[in-house]
């Protein structure tokens, strides 16, 4: 059974015909599956529109939030409440194609255990958006050894995969890096991203910027590291420009000499500050406290120990 995971706030509009889609193109391809909204807090009639909807159709579960915890706890929760052998995640307004599940399906039955649909195109989105969305994706990739350019949240994963990020203790949890930080057999298709089928995004610029913010921190050390170098850069300016000043001195040219000395006495601290970072960031990864290994197959129990 494949589990369909739906993070909703506000969506009212989108609610009844999504499922419809959904259960439509699940039904036609024969594909045994359960949906489950996951309502995030919303101040509209969303929850009511699902437990309707609950009660009408045996496929549609649901789960609300007590208030708008943010659509990275809604995937969370669905992945910790699905029954599914396998669960895809997909967003309310169909600007996700529901239709590329089937292919998703059918390579999770071919053996991959993420498939992963990326977007070929962005859709409409303002230039401004295009640039920050393609400079922390810059940045995340630059810093950290995870691939999730042109990622998004549409994806399918195994129920082995589901297990792993369950059991993920951390806290501030950023799905789209995570998911390929698992590993695991993954598949990739592409997508055009559709127009919202109704009402408007629920994201706005301060919750992008805290989001890549919170993403960026949990998944590299960069911005720790870069005072470390700020400070061996003014050390090599304090030497440079000391040697210079000695030697105009010697010239007879007068120097006061006074630069040389702040400039080393700031890329002691800074090396000391970036001493100390380097210390918390090794603390920070060990708080993370995610495992240092997932185990996908095994041959342990086949061969057996000697007698
Ligand atoms: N969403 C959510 N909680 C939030 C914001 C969004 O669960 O705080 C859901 C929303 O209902 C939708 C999905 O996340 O199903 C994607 O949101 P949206 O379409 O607004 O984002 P965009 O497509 O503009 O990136
Ligand atoms: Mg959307």
């Amino acid at each position: 059974m494949m589990s369909i995971i739906i993070p909703a706030y506000n969506e009212e509009e989108n609610i009844e015909m999504t499922a419809s889609v959904i259960s439509g193109i699940m039904e036609e391809n024969k594909i045994p599956c359960e949906i489950l909204f996951v309502d995030d807090g919303s101040k509209d009639r969303t929850w009511e529109l699902i437990e309707k909807l609950a009660g009408t159709n045996p496929f549609v579960r649901g789960l609300k939030f007590s208030r708008n915890f943010g659509k990275e706890g809604a995937i969370f929760a669905g992945l910790k409440h699905c029954r599914g052998d396998c669960a895809a995640v997909i967003d309310c307004d169909l600007q996700h194609p529901p239709q590329l599940m089937v292919q998703m399906y059918g390579l999770w039955q071919q053996g991959y255990k993420v498939v992963e649909a990326v977007k070929a195109s962005r859709g409409k989105e303002s230039f401004l958006y295009k640039f920050f969305a393609k400079s922390f994706y810059g940045l995340m990739e630059g810093s950290s050894n995870i691939k999730i350019k042109g990622g998004s949240d549409y994806k399918l994963m195994d129920r082995q995969v589901i297990d792993a990020l369950n059991e993920l203790p951390e806290r501030i949890t950023f799905y789209r890096a995570l998911s390929s930080w698992v590993g695991f057999k993954t598949a990739q298709l592409e997508f055009d991203v559709a127009p919202r089928n109704a009402g408007t995004t629920k994201w706005n610029f301060k919750k992008l910027f805290k989001f890549a913010l919170a993403n960026l921190t949990s998944f590299t050390n960069a911005p720790l590291h870069f005072i470390t170098v700020m400070g061996i850069i003014s050390f090599i300016a304090a030497v440079v420009l000391g040697i210079f000043q000695i030697v105009l001195a010697c010239r007879g040219v007068p120097q006061n000499g006074i630069l040389p000395v702040i400039l080393l006495v700031d890329s002691v601290i800074m090396i000391g500050l970036g001493i100390i970072g380097y210390y918390m960031s090794k603390i920070y990864e060990e708080i993370k406290g995610r495992p240092r290994y997932l185990v996908c197959m095994d041959t342990l129990d086949k061969k057996g120990a000697a007698k």
